[in-house]
């Protein structure tokens, strides 16, 4: 972790976004739970890669994501595509980000379906005062327009631990009232307690965004993960 921190700051010392297989070695460090990601810098290398993959996936499933550096909201931008199901539809979505994205297109991340569940967004901002945040809320698209979300400052207690999740009003979703199963609360907490380690150690750490870690009866898993440093 401390090589990829200090390696990246001294390429670019006013700081910035890592790239996705940087964030990765640097949150698999502190063990957070990410899918398996592959990097594809063609539409050969994407589907050699997806047909491996796809095993794995949901329903033999994969997705493919366009990646460019500087990128923001990638399913805003059309640079997400879920659910491809044979190397058809693989080639055609990496021509389509061909197409689409010219010359900025870097290449993409190949992962495997992930099982669906409740979408969480958990995460590290830095208040100026206080020093770093731990963010916990409902994820995915809708994460913006519903604003659930807790914060407390790092580094976490356990009760800290136990009343971020009762505290989010989506509360309910988590811990299976109206007969859905309860998800894995203790792989929720797991997920928030390593980027509260990872916040205490990097002070360098500006921001990190995992949206969604998918929640469910058997853990959690996060799909689409960014970190800043500065
Ligand atoms: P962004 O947040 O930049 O738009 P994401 O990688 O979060 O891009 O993808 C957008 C949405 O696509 C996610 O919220 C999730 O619903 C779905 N998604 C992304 N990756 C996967 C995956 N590996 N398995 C299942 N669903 C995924
Ligand atoms: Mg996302």
């Amino acid at each position: 972790a401390r090589s990829v921190v200090d390696g990246y700051l001294t390429a670019h010392p006013e700081g910035g976004w890592l790239d996705p297989l940087s964030t990765a070695d640097l949150l698999e460090a502190y063990g957070l739970p990410l899918t398996t990601s592959v990097w594809a810098r063609d539409e050969h290398m994407a589907s050699v890669s997806a047909a491996g993959l796809r095993r794995l996936g949901y329903e033999g499933r994969v997705v493919l994501k366009a990646y460019w550096p500087g990128q923001v909201h990638k399913s805003a931008a059309g640079a997400v595509r879920t659910g491809l199901g044979d190397d058809a539809e693989v080639r055609s979505a990496y021509r389509e980000f061909t197409r689409r994205f010219g010359d900025r297109l870097a290449g993409a991340v190949v992962q495997p379906m992930a099982a669906p569940g409740v979408e969480l967004l958990a995460g590290v901002v830095q208040d100026q005062v206080f020093g770093p945040l731990i963010v916990l809320g409902l994820g995915g698209t809708a994460a913006d327009v519903l604003a659930d979300r807790v914060a407390r400052l790092a580094p976490l207690s356990e009760r800290d631990l136990s009343t971020m999740v009762t505290e989010l009003r989506s509360a309910p979703l988590l811990l299976g009232d109206g007969g859905a199963p309860p998800v894995d609360l203790a792989a929720v907490r797991s997920v928030l307690a390593r980027l509260s380690r990872l916040a205490d150690d990097f002070p360098e750490l500006a921001q990190a965004d995992l949206n969604p870690v998918i929640a469910r009866p058997d853990g959690a898993l996060c799909v689409d993960a960014r970190v800043r440093l500065e």
